[in-house]
This record gives structure tokens, C-alpha cells and sequence, in this order.
């Protein structure tokens, strides 16, 4: 039976680290803020922002909330990431997706100056993860590479197998995992033999959005799985991509839905945020 990855466990340490990085600036330099956008009411968004500013309020950073209607408009948003732009006491700003269909979103986050980029989701943020060279990176795979360093593991000349080839987290965990010298397989719905790829995998990551796709005699004894997938249940309940009890029998180590990569998901926001302020000054 694999060891559980706790992501709040990890989470509430990372937590801590930032606590103390926003603390150690206060003085100097002011406390480092947050602007979240969230257009309409949209329940799941609103869910996630006001997560976020809590967890921000728990470490010391700042929020500054912008709760706009439904009916906003692309021009107005992008007046809006503009005055956040150059607001000299705001460090990061997430604009919280989806945005409402009649929005131009990439319009909207590529206006997002790349310093205050937290999500990590511009394409001057993608091209530096692309070239190796520093920046901020996406949320989802920072917590997933910080959950793979606590396992110990060296990654160089793993096989890394992930499964997902979206701009949030797919790709951007695949060059993560490229950086640290594992042999990367990028897998997505085309991929013709998804579980025989599996099979070869060290280190497996999902990220599909299809309940319990992986199973566990997909999985090589010893291999470490990350679960990135929320996928609600009929009966209310969330579960991963990867079959839980099955893949546990045979993985090193295995992240549970939830509790594994969502609270990381959020612990980097917060480290961005700092890391964003850092830079700043
Ligand atoms: P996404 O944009 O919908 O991308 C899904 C990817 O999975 C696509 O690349 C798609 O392939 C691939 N795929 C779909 N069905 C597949 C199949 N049967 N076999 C192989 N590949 C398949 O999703 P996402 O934003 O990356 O999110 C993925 C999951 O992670 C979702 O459940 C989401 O809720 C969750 N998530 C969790 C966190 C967290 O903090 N825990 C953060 C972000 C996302 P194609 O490209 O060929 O269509």
C-alpha cells in the first residue's frame, strides 16, 4: 500500500514559509497585495475566490476583491487589469476563470502586466517556462513539482508520464518535469494506447477531468501518482482521475482527491504573490 502525498499537510507548512516571507517585507517595503477579479456569480468562482482571499487574509496578504456584474464588458475588464496594473501596492492579479462567454478572456488575461502575473498564464510568463529562464509559473504544477520533491524522489531519469495537455496544467508540468531531467510522455485524447504508456511510467500525472479513467493495473509497482482531477460524483462527492483504492496497492506514493494538489494549488498562489512583491523591489 502506497504513502499518502497530503497536500494540506505540505500546504499548511508552504503556508507558514509565506507567512514568514510576508512578514520579513511588511517594514521595508509594505505588505505584498492580491487583486482578484471575478466577473458574474458564477457559484464554483465564487467558491474559489473567496477561498483564496481567506487564504490570503491567513498569511498576511492583502486582497483587493473586484466583484464585477455578469454584463461587464472585455473593454471594461480590460480597464480594470489595467488600473490593477499599475497600482503600485497590488503584486499579483488572478483573473478567476471561466469568464462569461460574451468576454474575450485571452484578451483579458494577456493585458495582465507578466510581474503580476500569478497564475502564471501570459505568454511572456509560458515562453520564459518554455526557455528556462525565471518567471512566474502556473499554480497547479509549482504544488505538484513541490508534492514530488516531498516525496524525495530524484527525478532525473524518471519516466514521467502526463496525462493532459492543457495550457494550466498539462503542459506547464511537462517542461517543470523536463527541468528536473525526467523523460517526459505528454498524453491527451488521442493518445492511442493510454494505459500501456502508463504502464512505463515512474511518475504518473493526471490531469483529464474523467473520473477514475486511470486504473490501477495501469500503474508500475513503486510509481509515485499525482492526481490533479476534481470530478463530482452524482452523489455530490469529489473523486480524482485516478482509481484511488486500486492505484494506492501499487504506487510508492499517491495524492488523494481531495486533499492533495488543491490545497497546493492555492499555497502557491500565495508564494507567487510574495514572490511577485520580491521581485518588485
Ligand atoms: P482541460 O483543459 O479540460 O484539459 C483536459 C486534458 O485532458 C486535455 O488535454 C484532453 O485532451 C485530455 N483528455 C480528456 N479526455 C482524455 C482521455 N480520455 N484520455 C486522455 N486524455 C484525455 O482540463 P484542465 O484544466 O487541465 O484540468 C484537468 C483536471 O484537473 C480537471 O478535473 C480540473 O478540474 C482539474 N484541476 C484541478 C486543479 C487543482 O488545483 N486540483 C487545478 C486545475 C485543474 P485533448 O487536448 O486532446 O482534448
Amino acid at each position: 500500500m502506497g504513502s499518502i502525498l497530503d497536500g494540506k499537510l505540505v500546504a499548511r507548512a508552504l503556508r507558514a514559509d509565506v507567512r514568514r516571507r510576508v512578514d520579513a517585507r511588511r517594514e521595508p517595503h509594505g505588505t505584498p497585495g492580491l487583486a482578484a477579479v471575478l466577473v458574474g456569480d458564477d457559484p464554483a468562482s465564487r467558491v474559489y475566490v473567496n477561498n483564496k482571499e481567506k487564504a490570503c487574509a491567513e498569511v498576511g496578504i492583502r486582497s483587493v476583491g473586484r466583484r464585477l456584474p455578469t454584463e461587464t464588458t472585455t473593454e471594461a475588464l480590460l480597464d480594470v487589469v489595467g488600473e490593477l496594473n499599475e497600482a503600485a501596492d497590488v503584486h499579483g492579479i488572478l483573473v478567476q476563470l471561466p469568464l462569461p462567454a460574451h468576454v474575450d478572456a485571452e484578451a483579458v488575461v494577456q493585458k495582465i502586466v507578466p510581474s503580476k502575473d500569478v497564475d502564471g498564464l501570459t505568454m511572456v510568463n509560458q515562453g520564459r517556462l518554455l526557455a528556462g529562464s525565471p518567471g512566474l509559473r502556473p499554480c497547479t504544477p509549482l504544488g505538484i513539482m513541490h508534492l514530488l520533491a516531498e516525496t524525495g524522489a530524484v527525478l532525473a531519469g524518471l519516466e514521467a508520464v502526463v496525462l493532459g495537455r492543457s495550457q494550466l496544467v498539462g503542459k506547464p508540468v511537462a517542461m517543470l518535469l523536463l527541468e528536473q531531467h525526467a523523460t517526459v510522455t505528454l498524453c491527451h485524447s488521442r493518445t492511442r494506447d493510454l494505459a500501456s504508456t502508463v504502464r512505463g511510467a515512474d511518475i504518473v500525472v493526471a490531469a483529464v477531468g474523467r473520473p477514475e479513467l486511470v486504473r490501477g493495473e495501469w500503474i508500475k509497482d513503486g510509481a509515485i501518482v499525482i492526481d490533479v482531477g476534481i470530478n463530482r460524483t452524482a452523489e455530490g462527492k469529489l473523486i480524482g482521475d485516478v482509481h484511488f483504492d486500486e492505484a494506492a496497492r501499487r504506487a510508492s506514493w499517491i495524492t488523494p482527491v481531495p486533499g492533495g494538489v488543491g490545497p497546493m494549488t492555492v499555497a502557491m498562489l500565495l508564494a507567487n504573490t510574495v514572490s511577485a512583491a520580491e521581485m518588485a523591489s
